[in-house]
């Protein structure tokens, strides 16, 4: 199951859930304040320029193709 990043328009903070691909766009609910302001934000991992944490581009760790890119 892949891990999806959440942001609360409500609170601003970022949340990590294990969702089916089927569920990602479901409604989710903020753990710290319980809004349902939440937007998915594409993972981190494998995805260029991603406004927030973890510069280690090039570096590659941890995120292997796995195949099949559509
Ligand atoms: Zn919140």
């Amino acid at each position: 199951m892949p891990m999806y990043e959440y942001r609360c328009a409500e609170c601003g903070r970022e949340h990590e859930q294990l969702r089916r691909m089927s569920e990602a766009d479901t409604k989710v609910e903020c753990p710290h304040c319980g809004s349902q302001q939440v937007t998915r934000l594409f993972s981190t991992c494998c995805v260029g320029g991603g406004a927030s944490g973890g510069s280690n581009a090039g570096s590659g760790g941890g995120c292997a193709p796995r195949g099949g890119f559509s």
